[in-house]
C-alpha cells in the first residue's frame, strides 16, 4: 500500500473536495467514524461526501436532528454523537440505517465498539488558520472492509 494516511487541507473547499473524491468508495453498510474537536471540519467533509453522491445534497450539522439522510448511491446517514450518551446511541436503531446506506458519524469514537469493527476512522485536527489535517486509521486492523476503505483513502488524488 502506498499513499498518505494523513491529508492536509488549507481551505474549506479542499476539505469538501476530499470528501467528494472519497464518496464513490462508500457502499451500504460502511461506517465512517469521524473524530476531532468542534470546528475541526468534520461536517464540511460530510458535505463533500454527500455532494459527491448527489450534487443537490444540502448538509447541515446534525446536532439537533439526530440523523440526517442524504439520498444517493449509497444513501448517507449522517449522525453526530456529541450530545448523546451510550445508551442513547443504542436506542437510535442504527442497524436499519446501516442496512439501507452508509453511516457517517461525527464523534464516531463514541460508537459502541461493535460498530467500529469494519469502520474507517478519520481524525480531524485544526492547525494554524484554515489548515486542517485528516488522518485515517483502522479501529480494527484485521477488518477486510476497513482495509479496502483505507486503501481507497490512500489512493485519493493529490497526495504529496
Ligand atoms: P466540525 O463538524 O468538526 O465541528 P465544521 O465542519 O462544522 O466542524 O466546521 C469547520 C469550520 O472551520 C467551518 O467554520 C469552516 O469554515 C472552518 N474551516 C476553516 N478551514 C477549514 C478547512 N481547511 N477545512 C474545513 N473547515 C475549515
Ligand atoms: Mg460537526
Amino acid at each position: 500500500m502506498s499513499g498518505a494516511l494523513v491529508r492536509r487541507t488549507s481551505s474549506v473547499e479542499a476539505t469538501e473536495r476530499l470528501g467528494q473524491m472519497f464518496a464513490p468508495a462508500l457502499r451500504a453498510g460502511d461506517v465512517l467514524a469521524l473524530s476531532g474537536d468542534l470546528g475541526a471540519g468534520k461536517t464540511r467533509f460530510v458535505a463533500g461526501l454527500a455532494r459527491g453522491l448527489n450534487p443537490k445534497a444540502r448538509v447541515r450539522s446534525p446536532s439537533f436532528t439526530l440523523v440526517n439522510e442524504y439520498a444517493g448511491s449509497p444513501t448517507i446517514y449522517h449522525l453526530d454523537l456529541y450530545r448523546l450518551g451510550t445508551g442513547e446511541v443504542d436506542a437510535l436503531g442504527l442497524e436499519e440505517y446501516a442496512e439501507a446506506g452508509a453511516l457517517v458519524v461525527e464523534w464516531g469514537e463514541r460508537l459502541p465498539a461493535h460498530w467500529l469493527e469494519d469502520a474507517l476512522a478519520l481524525a480531524f485536527a485544526a492547525g494554524e488558520g484554515d489548515e486542517r489535517t485528516i488522518e485515517a486509521a483502522l479501529p480494527a486492523p484485521g477488518s477486510a472492509r476497513g482495509r479496502e476503505l483505507l486503501a481507497a483513502w490512500r489512493e485519493l488524488p493529490g497526495a504529496p
